[in-house]
């Protein structure tokens, strides 16, 4: 059953679409169709999830984007760490959720506004035609206004004209990371996992960098809550766009950017860059350590 008209348009993107999410999760407006199509592809990722190796063997918009020097490590031949063998339940959680998401946003979205998900998307022309690179993707979510009369009770008249359409990416997150993203500031804390950096390759990539996105946060400890849409605005999106292109080219061509991501972020980046005692998530940090420019 889809969302009922409110006594006033939802202000943007982030409210209507937490309003659509919270509506279609329900037992009472969940569509069976929608509901049975997630669970057969949910099934099938799950099962790819805990049975192969998920580590990226390219570089491409979900992985080596966050710092420069990711890519020219791979450029160079050097092996990324691999992830934990165990990994796999936290890909297929990921998977699941992100299905029931789409299954409850099908349900409940509005006539008038289509919603596509998982549609493949052509790279941008910036885009290296380089093996060691992926040189398709896949977008979680893309809305779009399709009948205006019939979105104009749902979204103000103004956002329809100047966001007819809005790129969505939903990440699963625990309780930490969640309250994190709320405050997130974009382009200014560090986004070890290259969040932004998809964004601005996507939506340049479809033409809309100039609509910014929406980072979608589903909390996963807790699945009653509501998710929360942040929108990144077009100025990151494009600023990410030109530093990623600049840190392509360098790998192309075999400069050492250094450590763009620490330099980018000091203290801040030593979690993800495991400097100083701290764990370190990123795939190089052995080597790039062991190559270190950066000294205290
Ligand atoms: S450890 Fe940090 S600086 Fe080094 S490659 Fe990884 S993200 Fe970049």
């Amino acid at each position: 059953m889809t969302l009922p008209i409110p006594d006033k348009p939802y202000p943007d993107w982030s409210r209507l679409l937490s309003a659509v999410w919270m509506h279609g999760s329900s037992v009472c407006n969940i569509d069976p169709n929608e509901a049975n199509a997630a669970v057969d592809r949910a099934a099938e990722s799950i099962r790819d999830s805990i049975v192969e190796r998920n580590e990226a063997r390219n570089i491409r918009p979900s992985s080596f984007v966050a710092c420069g020097r990711q890519a020219y490590f791979m450029l160079k031949g050097e092996e990324p760490h691999k992830m934990p063998d165990n990994i796999g339940s936290t890909f297929a959680v990921g998977h699941l959720l992100h299905e029931l998401a789409y299954a409850a946003v099908k349900s409940a979205m509005p006539r008038g506004i289509l919603v596509e998900t998982e549609r493949a998307v052509t790279l941008p022309d910036w885009w290296p035609d380089h093996p060691a690179f992926n040189q398709s993707g896949h977008v979680d979510m893309v809305l779009t206004v399709t009948d205006i009369e019939a979105a104009l009770p749902f979204l103000p008249k103004d956002v329809i004209k100047r966001h007819t359409q809005m790129l969505v990416d939903f990440k699963t997150m625990g309780s930490f990371s969640v309250r994190k993203h709320g405050k997130a500031v974009f382009g200014d804390d560090p986004d070890a996992f290259g969040y932004t950096a998809q964004l601005a390759i996507y939506t340049d990539a479809l033409g809309i960098i100039d609509n910014g996105a929406l980072l979608v946060g589903i909390n996963r400890d807790s699945l009653t809550k509501p998710i929360i849409p942040r929108w990144v605005t077009p100025e990151v999106l494009k600023s990410e766009a030109q530093r990623i292109k600049v840190a392509f080219e360098m790998a192309i061509e075999q400069t050492d950017p250094g450590e763009e991501f620490l330099v980018r972020h000091g203290e801040d980046a030593y979690f993800f860059c495991g400097r100083k005692g701290k764990p370190g998530y990123c795939p190089f940090r052995t080597i790039c350590g062991e190559n270190a420019t950066v000294t205290d």
